[in-house]
């Protein structure tokens, strides 16, 4: 996995607000290309597995109930310095900590159901772009 790739998910929230299309905007607008992409709908067991590192946490059984209860939209975006460029882009975890013009900041009701998102890290984006799409669905 080249270093230029992020993964994100467009979340349940998001998507039940009808923003995909403006986030979606957002996104190719900030210079991101589009690798993958597709709408979705992550099982318990999905969620589950992507979210293991937050197994121990209080909010980890209302995340994954978060995460399932409608279509998400999964993609994989490219652009230089992806990653850390995309975590800036998408704003703080908590909205209300998030800077003007974020993702989180215009689209975002809470900490929990904050719309989009982003890897922290290459490997785990590596990771999360695999656990999403094979490579024959990586343009
Ligand atoms: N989350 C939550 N409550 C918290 C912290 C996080 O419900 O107190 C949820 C939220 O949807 C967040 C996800 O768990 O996006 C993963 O948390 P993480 O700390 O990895 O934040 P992120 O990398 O998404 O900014």
């Amino acid at each position: 996995m080249a270093t230029n790739r992020t993964f994100t998910m467009l979340k349940p929230d998001a998507v039940e607000k009808g923003h995909i299309g403006a986030i979606l905007e957002k996104i190719t607008a900030s210079g991101f290309r589009i690798v993958a992409m597709k709408l979705t709908q992550m099982t318990k067991a999905d969620a589950e597995t992507f979210y293991a590192i937050h197994n121990e946490r209080p909010f980890f059984p209302e995340l994954v109930a978060y995460m399932t209860r409608g279509p998400i939209v999964a993609a994989i975006l490219e652009k230089d310095n992806a990653v850390e460029d995309f975590r800036t882009l998408i704003g703080a975890t908590n909205p209300a900590d998030a800077a003007e013009g974020t993702i989180r900041k215009m689209y975002a009701a809470s900490i929990s159901e904050n719309a989009v998102h982003g890897s922290d890290s290459n490997d785990n984006a590596a990771i999360e772009c695999a656990f999403h799409f094979s490579g024959r669905e990586q343009f």
